[in-house]
């Protein structure tokens, strides 16, 4: 019988890997689809970091790694948080996972019990809901406005607390809405949450590096914070190193000893190569990935200049990561004589049967009303994808 677990059929493919699949396969079949769907730069990684790997395998780091991770890997992760983010974690506060993926999805595992809350301010990233699901957790999804740069409020924070909340995760720079919170944003969340001393929170900092502000606050560091905040980092995104699969946490010892026991049953230690290559990057001054930043920049700009020359589409500016959110209700109920767009999905599913143009649905990220551009993607592609989009959208009535 060829049936699986309950809790598979709770669980929803990851929209953005199931949209990347399907513009690959459609890409396969010789159609000409600009995928804008995937959250991954398209730069190579730093020579640096490629020459850093090379001498491990030289080296012989083809044993199995320490679970959490190789110790000097650690310290030298231990270094960047606090030369960059004024966090004192020791090594063994820190653990390597096979992505950062992997290292919320071992937090998730540790910590939330089932029936426990988890406060998600949308829109969030994909898989934290569905993490949260396999745990046996029940994600809370608060809605943030665009006029509030999708940025989650200290009285909706108050709001959606209640005893059962266990833990709340967010990103900034956030994936999908590019948003970045402020140090004095981040304090006036920090002053609900310390009246609710049973409330942990998973800090996603995997696009530090792609902040157009240059401001990158840390939960960690505020007022009564450390001892309840997770910090995740990793290479993907700043070192254009998505396919070596390393991610990490700084935490409370506890919770750091939790994970370990949790990835050692799993997957073990990430890949020793890739562990070495990550403490290339995290060893180098982060102003090597300037170039790659500006130029995520400057495609930000040409974006943001395109989809306002689109009537009925809501855009806000972001000011980090490689992601726009549209808001694109005005169209629903609207149809272009042959498909009738109801929802960001349909939306979605046009976009892409007429003009080839791949993007995710905001369903996805817990807001109905959007859609998700990944603009880690070359100008040419960005430029016809802008012409596509617009067209498409213009027929709608
Ligand atoms: N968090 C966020 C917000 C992300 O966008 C991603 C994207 N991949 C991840 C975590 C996971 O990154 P990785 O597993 O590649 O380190
Ligand atoms: N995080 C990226 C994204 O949101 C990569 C895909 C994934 O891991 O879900 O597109």
């Amino acid at each position: 019988m060829q049936e699986t677990s309950d809790l598979l059929s709770r669980l929803s493919e990851s929209a953005t890997l199931a949209m990347a699949r399907i513009s690959r396969e459609l890409k396969a079949k010789g159609l000409d689809v600009i995928s804008l769907s995937l959250g991954e730069p398209d730069f190579n990684t730093p020579d640096f970091v490629k020459d850093a790997a090379k001498k491990a395998i030289d080296e012989n780091y083809s044993h199995y790694p320490p679970v959490n991770g190789y110790a000097e890997v650690r310290e030298a992760i231990s270094n960047k948080f606090k030369r960059d983010n004024n966090l004192d974690y020791s090594a063994d506060q820190i653990v390597l996972s096979t992505g950062a993926k992997q290292s919320i999805a071992n937090v998730v595992l540790s910590l939330v019990n089932p029936g426990d809350e988890v406060i998600l301010p949308a829109p969030y990233w994909v898989s934290y809901s569905e993490v949260v699901k396999v745990a046996g957790g029940i994600p809370v999804s608060i809605t943030t406005r665009i006029e509030d740069d999708f940025k989650l409020t200290a009285s909706q924070l108050e709001a959606a607390i209640t005893p059962k909340t266990r833990l709340m995760i967010y990103s900034s720079p956030c994936n999908p809405s590019g948003s970045v919170y402020t140090q004095s944003e981040l304090e006036s969340l920090a002053a609900v949450l310390r009246q609710h001393e049973n409330v942990l929170v998973v800090s996603d900092e995997i696009y530090e590096l792609i902040n157009f502000t240059d401001a990158h606050a840390s939960l960690g560091t505020i007022d009564g914070m450390y001892d309840r905040t997770i910090t995740v980092n990793g290479v993907s995104k700043g070192f254009a190193m998505t396919g070596w699969r390393l991610g990490y946490i700084g935490a409370p010892l506890w919770i750091a000893k939790a994970c370990s026991k949790i990835q050692g049953q799993f997957t073990s230690a990430p890949c020793g190569i890739s562990q070495m290559a990550a403490k290339a990057a995290v060893e180098a001054d982060p102003a090597v990935t300037h170039d790659m930043k500006q130029a995520f920049l400057a495609r930000r700009d040409m974006m943001i200049a395109g989809l306002r020359a689109i009537d009925g589409l809501k855009v806000n500016v972001p000011t980090g990561a490689f992601y726009i959110f549209p808001d694109a209700s005005s169209f629903f109920g609207k149809s272009d004589g042959t498909t009738t767009v109801n929802n960001a999905s349909e939306l979605c599913n046009y976009l892409l049967e007429k003009e080839h143009v791949a993007l995710v649905t905001g369903e996805a990220f817990g807001d109905p009303n959007c859609f998700r551009i990944s603009y880690a993607a070359s100008e040419d592609e960005l430029k016809k994808a802008l012409v596509r989009i617009k067209r498409a959208l213009d027929e709608l009535v």
